[in-house]
């Protein structure tokens, strides 16, 4: 067995070696890049939304690299993602690709998961399955740390590139991780490397980045905007993080509050019920920016997507309600560089003249 899964975010850093060092033959995909999204758009339903491209041209990639198992993820509820694996199968089969689907149909199910890793593993203990499931774990929250560190220090630092070299090396150290010694020895070497990075004493514009959970966590497929809007100078805040997401299902963080269940009482009165994806964190979130008093809220969705259109509407509200300015930006393989730039640009001109009256330096 060669298997591959298709890629979200870090998530690849977090699993890949740990398998590997278990026996299994991994396929890891080249990141989402340019000729993944053309490959996977030449295959999709005109309307699919931009994850499912990205993830269909990731498989068609592994498949080329040899691939013989596709791991996906399915589920439930009001979002397209339940239906991904059985339509991309579909699709590659008509292709002439010869493969096997496993579909991890429940995510949520702390069970579920851990009997898909004992099936990809061979690993025959179950407290073997749970140690390894929760290590992972343990890696994807090391990165978002790194990554959150990352946003803090980047609008702030002196020498250019200097704040990304510490999150690439970071990076590429928390993957070699096998062990939690070794995880616990990244984390201290990665606080001592961010804590010595020379800065500059700025005041900082503060925004909220809302939306998609497969936008916020993929710098290809969002076209690296927090690095964009880092270097305008701005200070950012996630909706969602990987980490996150998976302690509101595996509560392997037991004492941290279900950000899902937060953002859900933080949105009634707004919306009352879930929509769909990260469609409740992304109106929840985005009214606890308005109370944190932060200058603006940029909400990110991938062109079609139901559950954040339904945020989109509900973002429009608050933004006329409180008097905050909200811009939602919609990605498609159509979505160019500088038209982002450009929209990024004038939207922090306009925060920064709301705040100080000038434009920024
Ligand atoms: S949340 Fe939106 S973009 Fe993501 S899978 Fe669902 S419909 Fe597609």
């Amino acid at each position: 067995m060669r298997l591959t899964i298709p890629h979200m975010g870090p998530l690849h850093v977090g699993y890949a070696r740990v398998l590997e060092s278990y026996g299994v033959q991994l396929i890891v995909p080249p990141l989402p890049n340019q000729a993944a999204l053309q490959l996977g758009t030449q295959h999709s339903p005109e309307c699919a939304c931009l994850p499912f491209k990205q993830n269909l041209g990731n498989m068609i990639q592994a498949l080329e690299q040899g691939a013989t198992d596709i791991l996906m993820p399915g589920g439930f509820g009001p979002c397209r993602f339940g239906y991904y694996s059985v339509i991309q199968e579909m699709i590659l089969r008509k292709l002439g690709f010869s493969f096997r689907m496993a579909r991890a149909d429940d995510p949520d199910s702390l069970r579920a998961m851990v009997a898909t890793i004992k099936e990809i593993s061979g690993i025959q203990s179950k407290r073997e399955a749970y140690r390894l499931f929760f290590f992972i774990l343990e890696k994807l929250a090391l990165i978002d740390q790194a990554q959150k560190r990352y946003l803090a220090l980047k609008p702030l630092e002196r020498d250019p590139g200097a704040t990304d070299r510490v999150l690439r090396e970071a990076m590429g150290e928390i993957d070699h991780c096998l062990t939690y010694p070794q995880l616990f020895r990244v984390w201290l070497r990665l606080r001592r490397a961010f804590a010595r990075l020379p800065r500059v004493r700025l005041p900082l514009l503060r925004i909220g980045l809302v939306g998609e959970i497969f936008m916020l966590l993929d710098p290809f497929s969002n076209m690296h905007i927090e690095e964009k809007l880092a270097r305008m100078r701005v200070k950012l805040s996630k909706s969602v993080w990987l980490s996150d997401w998976l302690n509101d299902r595996f509560r392997f963080r037991p004492f941290r509050r279900n950000q899902f269940q937060l953002a859900w009482k933080r949105a009634k009165g707004y919306m009352d019920f879930p929509a769909g994806g990260e469609s409740i964190k992304s109106v929840g979130q985005g009214l606890q920016y308005v109370r944190e008093g932060y200058d603006g809220i940029i909400h990110i969705m991938p062109f079609t997507c139901m559950p954040e259109l339904v945020a989109q509407t509900v973002l429009s509200r608050i933004s006329r309600e409180f008097q905050i300015p909200v811009m939602t930006l919609i990605y498609d393989e159509h979505t160019s560089t500088t038209g982002l730039q450009t929209r990024l640009e004038a939207f922090v001109d306009l925060l920064y003249h709301r705040r100080y009256g000038t434009s920024p330096p």
